[in-house]
């Protein structure tokens, strides 16, 4: 499939732009988007000619796959804006190679290389002004497909519809986040989709971090499913410990997603000499360093915050709270890694395009 110009994608521009009307110091996270969106279908075996079009409803056939069976994934990235007024994606093509890995599990076609990243590269370019400038503005980016088949059948679709939108976002504070150890429900199984960004995963997560909420508490660490002994995710992010001087991190498996932010802070930190083991922390270590002080932090990592330190646990109704700290290696690694997106300092990893 050449699509490598851009002349392949038909643009249907909007006839004013609505970002006047925008009060960017105020915008809650993922309510606004900007003026325009990519859409490209799958039918019959191929994919249709791309659109850029105005962002706007569209109607479905009610009995549309992704209403019954929920074939449906998403991915999530952003975009940065440097002092030069240059906008820069962060290793894009990682969440390319996750969308299409998810379309796999899903029985969903792949979206070919060359359709979604100029769909994305010219979508941005479309609307650099929504990017705004300053550490904490992004434009927050979301791809998804969607089954748009009809037929109450449960078997795959042969239709889909992929496409990006894009939402302008101001840096995320969650607050102070309280977490408590999931001892019954599960976000994952061996065999299931947890690797997958497939949409039932989060509305799975819905109704027990509803009742953790009610208790007080703002996420979830979920465990594995069978034991529910090891730490592995925490509510949408990936979850890191530091116990004395070294930082903790599950490795990635069936049940936990490979996240952009985990694997380029566990590069960062590698390079800078903090030592990483990426091994499967049991509930009983963690309380342990809790109980004998050498638990220092904790933190959720994904792409909406980067870090999110997490500032006590609950386990069995115990509350343990985590101790304030100097040199906190979670906000050395934000620090760090921000730079890197908005160009403050040399990417000598090669991350952004
Ligand atoms: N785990 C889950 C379940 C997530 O939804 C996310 C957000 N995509 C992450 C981890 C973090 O991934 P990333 O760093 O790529 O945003």
């Amino acid at each position: 499939m050449g699509l490598n110009t851009t002349s392949e994608i038909d643009i249907v521009r909007v006839s004013s732009s609505k970002i006047d009307s925008i009060d960017f110091e105020n915008i809650s996270f993922g309510t606004t988007f900007t003026d325009h969106m990519f859409v490209c279908d799958f039918r019959e075996g191929n994919w249709q000619r791309p659109q850029i079009k105005p962002y706007e409803p569209f109607l479905l056939d009610p009995s549309a796959k992704v209403f019954h069976y929920g074939q449906a994934i998403f991915e999530g990235m952003k975009a940065y804006k440097d002092e030069h007024d240059d906008v820069w994606l962060f290793r894009p093509d990682q969440n390319m190679d996750r969308f299409n890995k998810s379309a796999k599990r899903m029985a969903m076609p792949e979206v070919p290389e060359d359709i979604f990243m100029s769909g994305l590269h010219q979508l941005i370019d479309l609307e650099r002004e929504w990017v705004k400038k300053g550490l904490g503005n992004t434009l927050y980016i979301r791809p998804f497909m969607i089954a748009i088949g009809s037929g109450v059948i449960a078997a795959p679709s042969t239709q889909y519809r992929f496409m990006i939108i894009l939402s302008p976002a101001k840096s995320y504070y969650s607050g102070e986040v309280k977490v408590i150890i999931a001892e019954h429900f599960s976000r994952a199984a061996n065999g299931g989709i947890g690797a997958a960004k497939a949409a039932g995963n989060y509305s799975a997560q819905f109704y027990p971090t509803k009742l953790a909420n009610e208790k007080g508490f703002q996420q979830i660490i979920w465990t594995d499913d069978a034991t529910h002994t090891k730490l592995e995710e925490a509510g949408t992010m990936n979850v890191f410990f530091r116990i004395n001087d070294t930082l903790f991190t599950a490795p990635t498996s069936e049940r936990i997603l490979d996240g952009v932010t985990r694997k380029s802070l566990i590069s960062i930190a590698e390079r800078d000499g903090i030592n990483v083991e990426v091994r499967s922390v049991l509930v009983s270590e963690l309380v342990e360093a809790a109980k004998d002080g050498s638990l220092k932090e904790v933190f959720g990592a994904g792409t909406a915050a980067v870090v999110n330190p997490i500032v006590g646990f609950s386990y069995q109704d115990v509350y343990y709270e985590l101790p304030k700290i100097e040199n906190s290696f979670a906000l050395q690694l934000k620090d760090k890694l921000n730079s890197i997106q908005y160009k403050l300092a040399d990417d000598t990893f090669g991350w952004t395009v």
